[in-house]
């Protein structure tokens, strides 16, 4: 954990979120300032900062958020009308929390582009 991490505040429940998801390695909690009308983040509990920081050992880790995210986009019906996956990675990707998670992303059609947060 990071102390001056606005995610791992949240995973430790020093900061309030609407959390929709949680198990031993994962949290989800709706994004505070939403793209899409479902706009969920999917985190691991453990603090890696940028996908390039992920180690061999988490392979296993970053399929589980995946899973995470198949299981959240059926709770909010949106499996079957489709849904986006979003991982920035550093600054040019616009990443502006840097503890890595996926933006689940659904609930109405998506441009057709290779984008992300407000344009998506
Ligand atoms: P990034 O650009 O790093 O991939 O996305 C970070 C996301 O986290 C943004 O969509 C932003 O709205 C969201 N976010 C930032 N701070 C908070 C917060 O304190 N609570 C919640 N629920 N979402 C946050
Ligand atoms: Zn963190």
């Amino acid at each position: 954990m990071s102390a001056e991490c606005v995610f791992c505040k949240i995973i430790n429940r020093e900061l309030d979120a609407d959390i929709v998801y949680d198990d031993e390695k994962t949290v989800a909690f709706k994004d505070i300032n939403p793209a899409a009308p479902v706009h969920i983040l999917v985190v691991p509990r453990k603090h890696i900062p940028t996908l390039l920081d992920m180690e061999k050992d988490d392979e296993g880790l970053i399929g589980h958020l995946h899973s995470v995210a198949n299981e959240i986009a059926k709770a909010f019906k949106i499996d079957k009308k489709g849904y986006r996956i979003v991982l920035n990675c550093g600054a040019d990707a616009g990443q502006i929390v840097f503890h890595l998670h996926l933006h689940l992303l659904g609930g109405r059609p998506l441009l057709q582009t290779i984008a992300k947060g407000r344009g998506v």
